[in-house]
């Protein structure tokens, strides 16, 4: 089975964006991929965290994960910061990742305008964290969101740079992005993409949000002011509205094509309350069953436990094997 490797941070409350772009697929691929998936929180710091918050969305993202359907049975869920050779590896390809690679990272630009105040070396090469991440496990395929697909391809330039100097060291990872909802956008800003530590909550909607919220979030989104309030899909010229409709569509499982003459006389109120009902709809499973999950603890314990030492044991070998083709001595 082709391996698969992700993971989100525990940088806040998951998002629908999360979900829709990430987490669902994973679900999807657990029943033909040889699965680990991650809380990522070695990368959530590269951001300033509140240690009590980053230790709650933590157990919380891991809950959710399960509750989402993840299944720690058939696939390797685990904390990154509970498997050490994250960070070992993530030293040694800093060392053979350029910095004009890193300067043209999107990501590390974003990040940099939000956070002025703390512009941290860990930002900076956030990208060669992730690429340890992947190759440490030898993964085939890397199942994100179109805002990680930047890194995804550095992650492979610096793989495929390793093997030449050293021999077949790592797989080539693909990425795997999702056709409808690989970007759901921010609902008070729909030009930029929906985050979960949006420092302004109206922007993103949390899996744990209640009804309520979420209808509400969602009638206030964005829509776009053009003389006639049609609805049609077309990011560039509406994208608040392509934004209300990639949601429904991936909510509903309606391809677009098959919504747009839905609204064909509607407004965009009715888009709205059907986006919030569809939206509503799919989160309420995942929201009973987190509450089962979070309230726990000792299954959560077990489950990171065990997570930790089957990821340990595939990240070791390949550890291993990069120390010794570049010349370090093994401990004796
Ligand atoms: P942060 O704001 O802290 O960066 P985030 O919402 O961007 O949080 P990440 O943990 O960085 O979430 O990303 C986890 C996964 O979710 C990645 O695979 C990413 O590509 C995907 N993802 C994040 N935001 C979106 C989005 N708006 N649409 C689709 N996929 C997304
Ligand atoms: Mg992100």
């Amino acid at each position: 089975k082709p391996i698969v490797l992700s993971g989100c941070q525990p940088s806040g409350q998951l998002s629908v964006g999360n979900y829709i772009g990430a987490l669902r697929q994973w679900v999807a691929m657990q029943d033909t991929h040889d699965c680990r998936f991650m809380l990522v929180d070695l990368h959530a710091i590269t951001v300033r965290q509140d240690p009590a918050r980053l230790r709650e969305a933590t157990l919380d993202g891991l809950a959710l994960y399960m509750a989402c359907g993840l299944d720690p049975q058939r696939s390797i869920i685990f904390v990154q910061s509970h498997v050490a050779e994250h960070a070992q590896l993530a030293w040694v390809l800093n060392c053979y990742t350029q910095m004009g690679e890193l300067n043209r990272m999107t990501q590390f630009k974003d990040k940099s305008l939000q956070h002025a105040g703390n512009i941290n070396a860990g930002l900076y090469t956030y990208p060669a964290l992730m690429a340890a991440d992947i190759l440490l496990y030898q993964a085939n395929q890397v199942p994100v969101g179109n805002d990680q697909k930047q890194h995804l391809e550095l992650a492979r330039d610096v793989a495929t740079r390793f093997n030449n100097l050293y021999g077949n060291v790592f797989t080539i990872p693909d990425p795997f992005i999702p056709e409808v909802g690989a970007r759901v956008m921010s609902l008070q800003d729909p030009t930029k993409k929906m985050s979960k530590s949006d420092e302004n909550e109206n922007n993103f909607i949390g899996l744990l949000e209640d009804p309520k919220r979420i209808t509400k979030k969602l009638k206030r989104a964005v829509t776009d002011s053009d003389e006639q309030a049609r609805i049609y899909f077309n990011p560039e010229e509406k994208p608040g509205v392509s934004n209300l409709l990639s949601m429904l569509s991936a909510a509903t499982g309606k391809p677009i094509a098959a919504l747009v003459p839905e609204y064909e006389d509607k407004l965009y109120g009715h888009l709205k309350t059907d986006t919030a009902e569809a939206v509503v709809a799919m989160l309420e499973p995942i929201q009973q069953r987190y509450q089962d999950y979070r309230n726990n603890m000792d299954y959560l314990n077990k489950v990171m436990a065990s997570g930790a030492e089957r990821a340990s044991a595939h990240a070791a070998q390949t550890l291993a094997k990069v120390y010794d083709v570049i010349g370090f001595v093994p401990r004796p």
